[in-house]
């Protein structure tokens, strides 16, 4: 699974509010499937719940996808919302206590 290391994503010119904001959400992993492994991403503080979805048979930046509003408008850019930088905050912290 291709994600961001937490020091790609400091430099990465992401919005700076969307790195703010993956830091206080919650993320839980939904399911893994054969291609896809789908992540749930909540909002303590609006009570929303996102569905951040990794695609392993898509080219990056498109491997990465999200059912929020942002992320419809922008992520065919290639830019990430606060809940696919969640999901990867996310993956980092699982690696870190693998190892
Ligand atoms: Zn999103």
């Amino acid at each position: 699974m291709r994600f961001l290391s937490e020091d790609e994503i400091e430099r990465t010119e992401f919005a700076r509010v969307s790195k703010e904001r993956a830091k206080s959400l919650k993320v839980k992993l939904d399911y893994r499937g054969a291609k896809n492994v789908g992540f749930k991403v909540r909002d303590p503080e609006k009570g929303t719940v996102r569905h951040v979805i990794y695609h392993s048979e898509k080219k990056e930046p498109q491997d990465w996808s999200c059912d929020c509003k942002w992320h419809a408008t922008r992520g065919t850019f290639g830019k990430y919302c606060a809940h696919i930088l969640a999901v990867h905050i996310f993956l980092n912290k699982m690696v870190e206590k693998n190892e």
